[in-house]
């Protein structure tokens, strides 16, 4: 029988998985020295969580989440994204008692069921910030700065961060009535997934990616920034002002949702050029009210979230080049394997990169194992080199061969 990974899922191996560790390595770095903390979530939540937080009528929830019973008739779901978890950990775990803002970051699989293609996968990863406890915009700001310094600190090049406003919970009523009003008898050149938006959640037609869709909003010039308070456009001008301040570039998407229902006020995008269709690296956006209305205090709280395939994809062409080895032990005799076993854990101890050959090979085909492992050096241990207490040691560039004891290896190789 012969088995194949789902539809949607990859493994990640070799090169990739160096670049893997190169990204969530900057993540590390980089989210710890702005204050954040690192949060662990479980991949299972309960199916409410995200119906209630990420919006029944949404994509996500109407037709991508990975969704069960347990055996005890619970209804489970694997997490689409970890907004809603770090919202329902920072209430559970009582988080807002500490002062100030929390900071936390994450980084971790998430599961839709959408139809794959290059970029779109049914596992996906995701690198992401959330910080909660302030409405300010400076707050906006920042966290849009640090969206762009980490897209610097991994040298991705050509993206584009595009921002706008949604306004407070009240202004998004407003702006769904303007949105009816306008689209009510427009709606003849939109795809039928618009048609069933409209009666269910006009802020997915503003989302939908097909053309004829984009071209007849812009030929209906929505611009839903009219039904807008006049505080969430104070709000929206400060972010602006603070970015431009930080010397972020950005441009305005006056049609730009996120499509999850929880977001309020500044939301974002960044898009990187040679993703094809999918050409979003990363998103995020404020959600004033989330935690107040799962059952926690009424605090403000932004965050964004990367998706580490397209990252990969970005940066794919520069592949991270494995450490070149320190010592390959080649074993002329099988005798003294306890020997060469111990003499190669004592050197890696020591921090050196070694290995040997654990398939039983001849002499000769353990030198070319090591000529092609690009080994720096060589050290043979035979029935001589034993009974005399040392290695030869073959250094592989200039094919130098010196005689070491025992005591003098490390000492050797390390000065080498
Ligand atoms: P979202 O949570 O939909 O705002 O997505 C944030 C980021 O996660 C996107 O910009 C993508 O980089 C990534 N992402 C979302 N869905 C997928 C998916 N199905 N496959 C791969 N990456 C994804």
């Amino acid at each position: 029988m012969k088995f194949q990974r789902l539809r949607g899922t990859d493994d990640i191996l070799g090169s990739q998985a160096r670049l893997w560790q190169k990204i969530e390595k900057v993540s590390h770095n980089l989210f710890s020295s702005f204050g954040y903390q690192e949060i662990r979530t479980p991949i299972i939540e309960p199916l409410k969580l995200f119906e209630r937080s990420i919006g029944e009528t949404t994509q996500i929830v109407e037709k991508e989440l990975f969704q069960f019973q347990d055996r005890s008739g619970r209804d489970i779901c694997l997490r689409p994204e970890a907004t809603a978890s770090i919202a329902r950990a920072y209430i559970e775990n009582r988080l807002f008692q500490k002062a100030g803002l929390t900071k936390l970051y994450y980084l971790g699989a998430m599961f839709r069921a959408e139809r794959p293609q290059k970029g779109r996968k049914r596992q996906f990863h995701q690198v992401g910030i959330e910080a909660i406890g302030s409405s300010q915009p400076e707050l906006d700001a920042e966290v849009i700065y640090l969206a762009k310094l980490f897209l610097d600190k991994l040298e991705l090049k050509d993206y584009l961060i595009q921002i706008n406003t949604l306004g407070c919970r009240e202004d998004k009523k407003e702006i769904l009535a303007y949105l009816a009003e306008r689209l009510k008898d427009n709606l003849e050149g939109f795809c039928s997934d618009c048609k069933q938006r409209f009666s269910r959640n006009p802020f997915r037609i503003l989302d939908c990616k097909n053309s004829s869709c984009r071209e007849n909003l812009e030929k209906l010039n929505i611009n839903f920034q009219e039904a807008i308070c006049k505080e969430c456009l104070q709000h929206y001008q400060e972010v602006k002002e603070l970015l431009s301040h930080l010397k972020v570039e950005y441009s305005e998407e006056r049609r730009l949702v996120r499509g999850l229902d929880y977001y309020t006020r500044t939301v974002f995008e960044v898009s990187g050029s040679g993703l094809g269709a999918q050409n979003a690296v990363g998103a995020g956006g404020r959600y004033d009210n989330l935690i107040e209305e799962m059952g926690g205090p009424a605090v403000g709280a932004i965050g964004f979230a990367f998706g580490l395939e397209r990252i990969a994809l970005l940066l794919g062409e520069e592949e991270e080049e494995l450490s070149p080895l320190d010592v390959f032990l080649v074993l002329q005799n099988r005798e003294y394997l306890k020997l060469a076993l111990s003499t190669v854990m004592k050197l890696r101890q020591e921090g050196l990169y070694v290995e040997m050959d654990y398939q039983g090979r001849s002499l000769k085909s353990q030198m070319r194992l090591a000529n092609e492992r690009n080994a720096r050096i060589v050290l043979i241990l035979g029935r001589e080199e034993f009974e005399m207490g040392g290695f030869s040691l073959k250094y592989m560039e200039s094919g130098k061969q010196i005689w070491v004891s025992k005591e003098d290896l490390i000492s050797t190789l390390k000065g080498d």
